[in-house]
């Protein structure tokens, strides 16, 4: 049946002119078989890790601002250049950037997220039956700023933009053949999933699994949005995240985040807990998995707003609200995602007799009903996602 499909194309999928070229051929084919599709591009194979170094290069610390500006470049140049062979095949193309497609966003530069979308431009070009292709990951703020989305923000951009125009389907190409129960390029006996649940899928999104951005998922979630991840790279069955059914899926995967740190607070007030969260919140600063024992609380961050964290507790430590504070980019999360911990207390003692047996030193854990999380020592986080895959996903 014909209908109206948002694609989403990896930076892998779009690396050099070949791969633009059967990307090309592929959205041709779904076209002249009369589908009506709207197309989201990542930047270039590592254009975005190049602009930043680039950035790095002339400035100690780049303004958010501007690095903004820089990295949309990457998804400007992949737009224009898949509209150029699309052309040449005979399907009429558009493309436009996020701004130009109306992705109103937050004013969180590097961080922004999606308030709403308009797409009038993006309708008019599906409405003349031509292809849209919109540049992920960006945005412009209520204040006409450019703005990004984080990190693998495209697939965001891209279950938004499905929701938007009511998409009768979402599918992510990337570069591997779906959703696995652990990073196929380091796990060899990670297995695929055909389907998998929002709820599982956002836990395995935030604790690491980089196939898809969280805030993906959540859309997808909220707005019902059928997604799916494809190998673009070649023909296989892919992964569909589903409504949940009632069908138990038992442990799902095991992800570590070599992007976060592991961050310990002393807290000198009561009320300081209270101070510290309303600070993350103001500078969108995401708290992940956090533990509170004996007046510290602890919880992982991203890396990459190491300084930001510093400049809040350094002043919520003249303020008086903390004592201390200690970062530690050597240690990174850990995860085992599933659905059974809730009713099983052994789970975690599992978890660190596993980690245990592999040489590696668990430094703090904390269990919820979808997810044990746990810090290790950054150089042995792969041991133990290789470790804790086997144990609790081939079959012993
Ligand atoms: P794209 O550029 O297409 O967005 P990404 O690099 O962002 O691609 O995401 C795809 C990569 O995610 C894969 O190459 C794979 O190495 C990695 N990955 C990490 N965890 C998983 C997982 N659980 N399942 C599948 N892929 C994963
Ligand atoms: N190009 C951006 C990045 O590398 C966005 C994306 O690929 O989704 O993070
Ligand atoms: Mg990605």
């Amino acid at each position: 049946m014909a209908g109206l499909i948002v694609q989403k194309y990896g930076g892998t999928s779009v690396a050099q002119p070949e791969r633009i070229c059967s990307v090309a051929d592929r959205i041709a084919a779904r076209y002249h078989a009369g589908h009506r599709l709207a197309v989201v591009v990542s930047a270039m194979g590592h254009t975005t890790d190049e602009l930043i170094e680039l950035a790095q290069k002339v400035s100690k610390e780049p303004p958010r601002r501007e690095m903004d500006m820089l990295l949309t470049a990457g998804e400007r140049i992949s737009m224009a250049l898949l509209s150029m062979a699309l052309s040449d095949r005979g399907v009429p193309a558009r493309s436009f950037t996020g701004s130009q497609s109306g992705i109103i966003t937050d004013g969180a530069h590097r961080r922004a997220r999606i308030r709403r979308i308009l797409g009038d431009r993006v309708r008019e070009a599906l409405g003349r039956n031509q292809v849209a292709i919109v540049a992920g990951f960006q945005g412009v703020s209520e204040d006409k700023e450019i703005t990004t989305l984080g990190r693998g923000g495209s697939d965001t951009t891209a279950v938004a933009l499905a929701a938007a125009l009511q998409a009768d389907a979402c599918e992510i190409y990337t570069d591997v053949n779906g959703v696995f129960s652990a990073d196929p390029r380091f796990v060899a006996a990670a297995r695929q999933w055909r389907t998998l649940p929002h709820d599982l899928m956002v836990e395995l999104a935030t604790r690491g699994a980089g196939v898809l951005h969280p805030r993906s998922v959540e859309l997808a979630r909220q707005y019902r949005v059928p997604l799916w991840v494809i190998n673009s790279l070649r023909q296989a069955e892919g992964t569909e995240i589903v409504v949940r059914g009632m069908e138990e899926y038992g442990v799902v995967g095991v992800t570590s985040d070599s992007a976060k740190a592991w961050l310990e607070v002393k807290l000198s007030r009561p009320t300081a807990l209270s101070a510290l969260w309303d600070a993350a919140a103001k500078g969108q600063l995401a708290v992940v998995s956090p533990q509170f024992l004996d007046g510290r609380v602890s919880f992982f961050v991203e890396q990459d707003c190491a300084g930001e964290w510093k400049s809040q507790l350094q002043k919520l430590a003249s303020d008086g609200f903390i004592s201390s504070f200690e970062l530690r980019t050597d240690w990174v999360p850990v995860s085992v995602v599933g659905d059974r911990f809730s009713q099983d207390g052994a789970a975690l003692q599992a978890v660190l007799e596993a980690l245990m047996s592999a040489g590696v030193e668990a430094t703090a854990g904390n269990a919820s009903s979808l997810a044990i999380t746990i810090a290790v020592p950054a150089a042995k986080a792969s041991d133990a996602v290789k470790h804790l895959h086997h144990v609790f996903l081939e079959g012993n």
